[in-house]
Order: structure tokens, then C-alpha cells, then sequence
């Protein structure tokens, strides 16, 4: 069978690949395939907490996310109200040299435009009634920062792409990818596509499929745990919270319930073969975190408990861009954790220089501290994704 001519194949339909696959369409560009071996949302992005913060580590971080914020308020607004809610985030810490590194941090933030101020305990109890902070706590605020449905926003995006013309090819194994005749030729079922570009969206997956086409990229994926509990009380919308001290974030879930996280386990691990189900040792540590800094939700029930695989890079930036040596072909993945609230902002950023023709030097620089030139070896690493409180030149939290 020929294979059918496209002008870009987009590999997975997670929220990069969809949010990238919408700000394609309608750019001026011939035919559009996105394809994925799953469903759009299987990925991490179907098991994310959604949290979308300003509260961030770098001034590129903070417009790409700025940007995110804006696509998801009006999309939702337009499609699923429900989908988006700005609550606020709160981050607190103890301990004379944590509190140095966020007021450190609030600085920088300030420096780059984003609404934050520095709380104490009476302003971190007047946002959290439940908690316990008489220890010194203090806290960064973020009153515009928001929550998303992360697997809405993804369909939002996935229609929007299908009523613009984007084709989905979805649930059929891929057969194979790779260099054909000058161009990207994916094989999938009864499927032959080719295309002068092609974008690698697969999350977790696109270690393997970058390393198959002779192309490969630093990346190592590793598991990340949430639960959903139901307090006994408590109101339905609050902030989102993240105590530094002990890596445990929450936000509101719907019908008065908490999403909370993190659990994050620093080995590698394969998206096909890693243990969906929680740790045991994770949700205890989510209830001595309750009972210790949350009191008011020392007895909410667990409603259930999973885990999601992410996908790290050497230095926790994601990888947007050309891949070096393929032409044609482009990467949108590496999102350390973190990729709910920077996909809308970084999808358009890289729409607008596969609409360059992928070369535009404007587009480019609009990327380049993501570029995946940067590295110049693919060995193996050590996943260490965001959640540590560290300063200096890459701070952390
Ligand atoms: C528990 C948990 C909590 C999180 N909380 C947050 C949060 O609060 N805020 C935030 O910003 N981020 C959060 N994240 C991170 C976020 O989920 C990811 O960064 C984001 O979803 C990545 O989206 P993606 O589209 O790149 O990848 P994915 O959603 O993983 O999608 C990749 C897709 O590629 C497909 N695929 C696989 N192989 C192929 C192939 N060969 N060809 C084509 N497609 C392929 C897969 O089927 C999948 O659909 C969390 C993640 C987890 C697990």
C-alpha cells in the first residue's frame, strides 16, 4: 500500500501532542496527522494532579506557564467550565535555611512579574484552617495560580484539532517509524503515513522511539504517585499546598475531595512494564504528613491511589525542538513532572516554528533554552526531578 503523503505526523496524544496538534492546525500547513497506539490521556496526563503554578524556576518557565494559563482559562471557559479553577497555591517550609531559599526564591519571582507574596503562619492559617503551622512556617502565596482537569483540557485541545482537520490515528500498534525516502514514514495497522516532519510527543515512551529511529535523546523515565481522599469536612475549593519539607502537594478534586501527591521514586523505570499501583510507604507518608501539618484531614478516607510515569532530563529543563542530525524531525517531551502546566504555552512555541518550516531563527530563540542541542551526550542519568529545596544557579523547590 502507497503511503499517504502529510506535510507533519505528530507522535502521541497526550496534552503536548494535543495542545501541539491544535496549534498546528489552521497554521497554513498541509495535512496533519496525530497518532498514538493508545487513547489520548493514557499517558501520565490521565493520571496528573493538574496543578498550575507561576511559582517557578526560571523567567522561561514562567511565560510558557503564563501562556498554558491563558489557553486553559479560555479554553475551559468556552468548553468545560468545570475543568478550570483558579484557588490559589501556597508553598510553605520550616528551618531557618528553607525559609532563606524561599524568600531567595519570591525575589526572583517578583523580578519576573509574578504575583506572589511571602505569608506567616497566621497567613498561612487564614488560607489553611486545617493545618498546623505554630513552628515557624512560612510561606510563598500565588493568588492567581489555578487547577486543571488535565485529561479535558486534552480532549479540548484533541476536538478543537479534529474540527480544524487534523487526522487521528488511535489504538492501532505502531509498526514502525523511520527515515524513508527523505521523509518520516510511520507504519501503524493498515496505516502508512509520510511526512517531511515529525514531532516525538509519546511522554514517557519517547525514550525508546527517539533511541529506535538512531536518534536518541537524554531522557529516563520514572514513577510519580497521587491519591484522591474525602475529608470529613471542609470546603470544596481551596488552594493547592506543597510543604517542601516533606514532598507532599494537594489540591481540590471535585465533590469535596483532595488530590494529593508526590511520591516520586528517582529510578528509571519502563512505561510498558512499571507498577501502576501506589506504594504502600506512600500513603503512609501522606497520612503522617496530614496528621503532622494537616490536622483537619488526619482522618479523610482514601478513595484510591496510583502511579504515572514522568520522563527527566539531565537538567530538569523539557526538550523542545530540532532533534540534532534528523532533519525533519522534532521533540516535545522531558517535562521533569511538570508538563501539565507548560504544554499549551510550549505546543505554540513550537507550532510557530514547525510553521517556520522548523529554521525560523525568531521561533527558534523563542525556545533555546530547551533546544535538545544542548546535550551533547545521550548516557544514561539519574532521574531528579523538581520537589527539593535547593538555590544557587538551578533553585529548586
Ligand atoms: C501522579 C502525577 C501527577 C502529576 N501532576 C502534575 C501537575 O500537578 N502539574 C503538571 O504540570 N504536571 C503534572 N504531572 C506531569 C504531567 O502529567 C506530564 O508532564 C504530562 O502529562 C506529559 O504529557 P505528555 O503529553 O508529554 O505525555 P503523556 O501524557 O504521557 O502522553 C504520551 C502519549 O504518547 C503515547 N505513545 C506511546 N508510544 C507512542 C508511539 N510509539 N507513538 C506515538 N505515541 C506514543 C502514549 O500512549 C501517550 O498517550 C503529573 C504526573 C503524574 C504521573
Amino acid at each position: 500500500m502507497a503511503a499517504t503523503r502529510s506535510e507533519v505526523i505528530v507522535l502521541g496524544a497526550g496534552i503536548a501532542g494535543c495542545s501541539l496538534a491544535y496549534h498546528l492546525a489552521g497554521r497554513k500547513l498541509g495535512p496533519v496527522v496525530l497518532f498514538d497506539p493508545r487513547t489520548p490521556g493514557a499517558g501520565a496526563t490521565g493520571r496528573a494532579a493538574g496543578i498550575v503554578t507561576e511559582q517557578l524556576w526560571n523567567e522561561w518557565d514562567v511565560e510558557v506557564t503564563r501562556e498554558s494559563k491563558r489557553q486553559y482559562a479560555e479554553l475551559s471557559a468556552r468548553w468545560d467550565p468545570s475543568s478550570y479553577t483558579v484557588n490559589g497555591f501556597v508553598r510553605w517550609a520550616r528551618g531557618a535555611d528553607a525559609i532563606a531559599v524561599l524568600r531567595a526564591t519570591l525575589g526572583r519571582l517578583k523580578s519576573w512579574g509574578v504575583e506572589v507574596q511571602e505569608i506567616d503562619s497566621d497567613g498561612l492559617v487564614e488560607r489553611v484552617p486545617w493545618g498546623r503551622f505554630d513552628d515557624g512556617t512560612r510561606g510563598i502565596w500565588s493568588a492567581s495560580d489555578a487547577v486543571v482537569t488535565p485529561s479535558t483540557i486534552g480532549e479540548i485541545y484533541a476536538e478543537g484539532a479534529r474540527r480544524s482537520g487534523v487526522e487521528f490515528v488511535l489504538g492501532t500498534p505502531m509498526t514502525s517509524f523511520g527515515r524513508v525516502d527523505g521523509a518520516w514514514e510511520l507504519s501503524a495497522g493498515p496505516h502508512r503515513v509520510r511526512a517531511g516532519m515529525a514531532i516525538v510527543a509519546a511522554g514517557a515512551w519517547s525514550k525508546r522511539l527517539l533511541r529506535s529511529t538512531g536518534h536518541p535523546l537524554p531522557l529516563a523515565p520514572y514513577r510519580t504517585q497521587a491519591a484522591v481522599l474525602r475529608p470529613a469536612s471542609g470546603p470544596e475549593v481551596f488552594p493547592s499546598v506543597h510543604d517542601v519539607d516533606v514532598d507532599v502537594y494537594a489540591r481540590p478534586e471535585a465533590k469535596g475531595r483532595l488530590l494529593a501527591g508526590d511520591g516520586t521514586r528517582l529510578v528509571e523505570v519502563d512505561p510498558e512494564t512499571f507498577s501502576t499501583a501506589a506504594d504502600d510507604d506512600f500513603v503512609v507518608h501522606l497520612a503522617e504528613t496530614f496528621a503532622r501539618r494537616l490536622p483537619g484531614w488526619a482522618d479523610a478516607e482514601l478513595v484510591r491511589a496510583w502511579a504515572g510515569v514522568c520522563t527527566s532530563t539531565p537538567d530538569r529543563r523539557p526538550l523542545v525542538g530540532p532533534v540534532p542530525g534528523a532533519p525533519g524531525l522534532f521533540a516535545l517531551v522531558g517535562f521533569n513532572g511538570f508538563g501539565v502546566m507548560r504544554a499549551g504555552g510550549v505546543a505554540l512555541r513550537l507550532a510557530e516554528l514547525i510553521a517556520s518550516g522548523g529554521t525560523g531563527a525568531t521561533e527558534l530563540g523563542r525556545l533555546a533554552p530547551v533546544l535538545p542541542g544542548r546535550f551533547t551526550t545521550t548516557a544514561d542519568f539519574s532521574p531528579r526531578p523538581g520537589f527539593t529545596l535547593e538555590d544557587g544557579d538551578d533553585p529548586r523547590f
